[in-house]
């Protein structure tokens, strides 16, 4: 074969997961993209991608500074420091934590390792996108299952889909882009009940807005699950680039090949002093409960539907479909987030600070009414 001869589409996939091409990589980022493709003007309000407006805490910008000082190093000392950190407030042997730069790149390396042909992507419906998308890349069927009617995965209906050709089962806890909750005991029961050499994907990017437990403790007891957090959203580094994984050992073993492990010194710094910083996942969960409990009591008193959420973003139901919805409130500045193909009537909207929620309010009242 002629080195410019097109690549047949399962070669492309195989060349693709051994690192020869690059994989569409999916973030919230290039996803909110799809409900406001252009630049945002600068005195607009951004509600579309589930950032964190409050920024990093001080501690983080502090050891941020300082590692800037010494950005002529590599420093890659601070990538296992954060690991070590996370180990050990999180109560797993060390050996169990991998840092990267967000999670979405662990997100990405679990679903190449674990699907394919024949070992499909089970996931929820609404649920984030960018797991299936990969999935679909390396040709692995992708089952999507709606969410119960308590807005939950629902474990048999994901079991039942998959039958024996599981490879991930992907349970975003709180949900994106519901905010909603899975309880544990539907966890426990999908991994115990599970197909051999499949592996459950819990993805706590939300976990701390809420008070939920978490499912680290299967990481603890070394059942076949990869526990996902990211810096992203309560931590407001979204920019910064951090994240973890949490897995036995041989699980992290299989998604280490899948690049290069080089991390920016910035993001992993300013991890782990988020980690160590005090009090700070407590205030930010407040300041956001009180956002969330503003904007759903504000709803209700305006007959707007929406689906009640613990995370910093909520689903509400617009009579025209959401895509016009948002373009009538990105023409007043305010970018909300996307819809969902099956539920196309709703629009995310992500929590930000008071006063922008203010603006929210006011665009949103005059596009519902026009
Ligand atoms: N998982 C979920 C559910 C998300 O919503 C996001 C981002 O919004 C991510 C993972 C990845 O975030 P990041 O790569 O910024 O850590």
């Amino acid at each position: 074969m002629g080195t410019h001869e097109p690549l047949s589409r399962r070669a492309f996939a195989r060349a693709a997961a051994l690192g020869a091409l690059p994989l569409p990589v999916l973030t919230e980022r290039a996803l909110a993209q799809l409900s406001y493709p252009g630049e945002a003007p600068p005195d607009a309000v951004l509600l579309n991608a589930n950032e964190n407006p409050l920024g990093p805490c001080a501690e983080a910008l502090e050891a941020m500074d300082r590692a800037l000082r010494k950005g002529g190093r590599y420093q890659f000392g601070e990538t296992l420091r954060l690991a070590r950190t996370a180990a050990r407030m999180e109560g797993v042997p060390e050996g169990c934590v991998q840092s990267y730069a967000g999670s979405s790149d662990p997100l990405h390396r679990v679903v190449l390792a674990f699907c394919g042909p024949g070992r499909a992507f089970v996931t929820a419906d609404p649920g984030y996108e960018a797991g299936e998308r990969a999935a679909a890349f390396v040709q692995a069927p992708v089952h999507r299952v709606p969410l119960t009617k308590e807005y939950a995965h629902d474990v048999e209906g994901m079991l039942r889909a998959a039958g024996k050709e599981a490879g991930v089962f992907y349970v975003c806890n709180p949900n994106n882009p519901t905010g909603t909750l899975t309880p544990r005991e539907a966890v426990e029961h999908l991994v115990r009940s599970k197909p051999a050499g499949s592996v459950v994907l819990v993805d706590e990017a939300y976990i701390h807005f809420c008070q939920a437990p978490s499912c680290m403790d299967m990481v603890r007891e070394g059942r076949d699950v990869f526990v996902l957090r990211t810096f992203s959203k309560i931590y407001g580094m979204a920019g910064l680039r951090a994240g973890l994984a949490f897995a036995r050992p041989d699980l992290l073993d299989r998604i280490r090949p899948y690049g290069t492990g080089f991390l920016p010194v910035t993001g992993m710094v300013g991890a782990t002093a988020s980690l160590e910083a005090r009090g700070v996942v407590e205030q930010r969960r407040e300041y956001v409960r009180k956002v969330r409990q503003d904007l759903m009591s504000w709803l209700r008193a305006n007959q707007v539907e929406f689906v009640p959420s613990v995370s910093n973003k909520i689903m509400i139901r617009t009579a025209k479909p959401g895509r016009e919805t948002a373009a009538a409130m990105a023409a007043r500045k305010v970018i909300i987030g996307r819809s969902w193909p099956s539920w196309p009537n709703h629009v995310r909207v992500t929590l930000g600070t008071p006063e922008e929620m203010e603006k929210f309010k006011s665009a949103f009242l005059q596009v519902i009414s026009s």
